[in-house]
Order: structure tokens, then C-alpha cells, then sequence
């Protein structure tokens, strides 16, 4: 049996990724939880299985999301308030894909009160446009467990089906190609500001995603290892 990796500690209650559809940063954040034993909250995956399970959420984000437009911010600080406050974020949780707009990064520092400007670790995940593209178009997933694959860079083992539970893998409708063009574009319109409203943030980190995964996450690791 693998030895359990050891428990890294992080002096900060959250660590946010910023970046692009498709800059890797649900792989990124996946194995950054594994590591360091903290929850990866994807507000994505929260809002599909809200979806699934046509909660009164699911009812609204549905057709917002299959078009690719983002979700209403009270709706997202609602949903992340409740998921931070449960017990397994008590040292720590990795955000993928929260905050999206300023109007989320402010909500979000309100609902952690006086000191939460420097509350928290952001990495915010670089790609070329072209690249960005390349991936999302190959992207498949698994809507039984939420694994991802990619038909180039990190195919199944068997014909389309998911390594972790054999269900069959889909391509995403908002990773279909129009939908992918309004998600960049929202990208560009309301997340890419964020990067302005951090880059004073002490604790802001550029890191070029072009590279292999492996690279990217040893960066991410050395970079918390230095601010622990
Ligand atoms: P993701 O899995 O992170 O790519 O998110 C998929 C979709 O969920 C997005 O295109 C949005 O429609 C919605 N979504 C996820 N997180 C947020 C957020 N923080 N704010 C608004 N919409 C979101």
C-alpha cells in the first residue's frame, strides 16, 4: 500500500485559482487537495450536481450555464459562504473557478471579514488563446464522478469510458464550440479584471500554465513551501 502523502500546512484558510476556461486549473487544483489533504470547492461541479439534482439552483444556473454565461454573483457567495463555513474547510480549501467577477472577489472578502484581503494564496493561471481552444475542443468528462480526460493529452484507457468508474465520458455542452467562444469572452469581460484587482495582493502569483502539468504543479508546491 502507497504511503498517505504527509499533511502540508498552509498559514492560509484559501488558496484561489484565476485563469482561463481550459488554463488547467481543476487539474491543477485537484492535485493541490490531494497534497495537501484540504477540499478543492469547484463552484462548476457544485452547480452541475445543483443542476442534476433540480435543486432550486439547478433551476436557475441550468440555462445560464448551457449557454455559457455565468451564474448571478449573490447566487455564487450564497453557495460558497454555506461550503466554507462546513467543517472540512476548517484549515484550509482550494477554490477552482470562484471568484469569477469583481462583484464575487468583494462578497467573498466580506463574508470573511476584516482582515480578508490577505486571507488567502491566488495563482492565476496563464495559456496562449490558441492553446486554450486546443484543449476545451478535446475536453471529455465523466458526469458520473467528474473526472476529466482529453482525447490528445490524457486519453482513457478504454474507448471513451472513465478510468475511475467506467462510466461513459461526454463532451461538455458548454465545452462545445460556440459555447466555449461566449465563455472566453465572459472571461475576458468580467474574470480577466480580477487579475488587476489582485496583482497587489502580496500573496499574487503568475504562472505560466503552457507548460506540463507535472512543471506547472511543482511550481505551484514550491511557491507555497516559500510562503508557508
Ligand atoms: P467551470 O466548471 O468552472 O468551467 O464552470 C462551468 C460554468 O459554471 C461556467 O461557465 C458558469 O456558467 C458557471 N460558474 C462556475 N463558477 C461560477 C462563478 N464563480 N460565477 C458564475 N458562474 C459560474
Amino acid at each position: 500500500m502507497a504511503a498517505a502523502s504527509p499533511r502540508v500546512s498552509t498559514p492560509y484558510p484559501g488558496i484561489i485559482f484565476l485563469g482561463p476556461p481550459g488554463a488547467g486549473k481543476g487539474t491543477q487544483a485537484a492535485r493541490l487537495a490531494d497534497t495537501l489533504k484540504l477540499p478543492r470547492i469547484s463552484t462548476g461541479d457544485m452547480l452541475r450536481d445543483a443542476i442534476a439534482s433540480e435543486t432550486p439552483l439547478g433551476k436557475q444556473a441550468g440555462p445560464l450555464m448551457e449557454k455559457g454565461g455565468l451564474v448571478p454573483d449573490d447566487l455564487l457567495i450564497t453557495l460558497i459562504t454555506e461550503r466554507i463555513s462546513r467543517q472540512d474547510c476548517r484549515d484550509g480549501y482550494i477554490l477552482d473557478g470562484f471568484p469569477r467577477t469583481i462583484g464575487q472577489a468583494k462578497g467573498f472578502e466580506e463574508m470573511l471579514g476584516g482582515n480578508g484581503a490577505n486571507a488567502f494564496v491566488v495563482f492565476n493561471v496563464e495559456v496562449p488563446r490558441e492553446e486554450l481552444l486546443r484543449r476545451l475542443s478535446g475536453r471529455r468528462w465523466c458526469p458520473k464522478c467528474q473526472a476529466t480526460f482529453h482525447v490528445i493529452n490524457n486519453p482513457p484507457k478504454h474507448d471513451l469510458k472513465c478510468d475511475r468508474c467506467g462510466t461513459q465520458l461526454i463532451q461538455r455542452e458548454d465545452d462545445k464550440e460556440t459555447v466555449v467562444t461566449r465563455r472566453l469572452r465572459d472571461y475576458d469581460e468580467r474574470t480577466a479584471p480580477l487579475i488587476s484587482y489582485y496583482d497587489h495582493h502580496s500573496r499574487f502569483h503568475t504562472i505560466n500554465g503552457y507548460r506540463p502539468a507535472d512543471t506547472v504543479f511543482s511550481d505551484l508546491r514550491g511557491i507555497l513551501e516559500a510562503v508557508r
